[in-house]
């Protein structure tokens, strides 16, 4: 899948609101005020909800969106397991409209792959945004990834009438191997330092809070990215393309675009980087004209 086929819908700025739909795949991660007035209609599609973690600007369209769209079964909701807030907010709307408890909800950890179509799984990846013990869930970013049996290499040569009676003789896994591609990487709110999860992603959608540090700017208790760390973990990693989210509205549209450009000349960056802008709801944002 290329990444131009992604079709895209998101919002995001800090300390605001965050969601972003995957359309071809009914995948909504995060679920931030303005969701349900954002994807109207188009809501209905969201098959699995990945939450990243309890900050308000990530959580608060829950409750109109279940509201709307919680039906027998669906949407199913996972959120990383030790945050009470989201049991909070289920057990609420069991309460004030009724008809929203048919959803199931999952609190799921680090490492766990929840399987949302028969060849693609989300898995969770533990981040550092919250400073809490190791086995201790409340932060997660989370991998996309699509899975296929492979030829193995050594029977490439063959032709389809041999490799299937090879395949009859002695089994697919003679064979054939699992293979898993990347798809999509997505971060929660946290700082850089997880290049090995996102090496060899197609597309990769990283906040980027803050342009560049300054002494005081990421020095609250939980912390943020910053362009800067984003764009040299890109330069020295394989993706595909790169979606920046959760910039600071502290930044205009101009100062940011200015940013990326300049950045990406200095680490000779080459690949197409797009941005969620502050305050503006972005359409299919991986086919709109790359920043760089
Ligand atoms: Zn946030």
């Amino acid at each position: 899948m290329a990444t131009q086929n992604f079709k895209i819908t998101a919002f995001s700025t800090a300390l605001f609101s965050t969601w972003i739909f995957v359309e071809e795949l009914g995948l909504l991660f995060d679920a931030g005020d303005g969701l349900s007035a954002g994807l109207m209609q188009k809501a209905r599609k969201v098959k699995q909800v990945f939450l990243t973690h309890p900050d308000r600007d990530h959580l608060a369209g829950l409750l109109q969106f279940c509201q709307l769209n919680n039906r027998a079964n669906l949407p199913h909701f996972y959120y990383p397991k030790d945050c009470k807030s989201f049991e909070y907010m289920q057990a609420f709307m069991a309460r004030f409209d009724k008809h929203t408890a048919v959803s199931p909800w999952t609190g799921i950890e680090d490492g766990q792959a929840i399987r949302v179509k028969p060849n693609t799984t989300v898995q969770a990846i533990r981040n550092e945004h919250i400073p809490v013990p190791l086995g201790v869930h409340k932060s997660l970013s989370y991998l996309v990834q699509q899975h296929k049996r492979k030829l193995k290499p050594a029977f490439q040569s063959l032709n389809g009438q041999e490799i299937a009676g090879l395949a009859k003789e002695k089994g697919q896994d003679f064979i054939s191997e699992q293979h898993s591609e990347k798809l999509i990487g997505i971060s929660g709110d946290c700082p850089v330092r997880q290049f090995e999860h996102w090496d060899n992603t197609k597309l990769l959608i990283h906040e980027a809070t803050f342009l560049e540090e300054q002494p005081g700017l990421n020095n609250k208790q939980n912390k943020h990215s910053t362009l800067t760390d984003v764009l040299q973990m890109a330069s020295e990693i394989n993706i595909e393309a790169l979606l920046l989210k959760h910039f600071s509205s502290r930044y205009s549209a101009a100062q940011i675009k200015t940013a990326i450009r300049k950045q990406c000349r200095a680490l000779k960056l080459e690949i197409p980087v797009y941005a969620i802008l502050p305050g503006e709801i972005k359409r299919d944002a991986c086919n709109s004209e790359p920043i760089n």
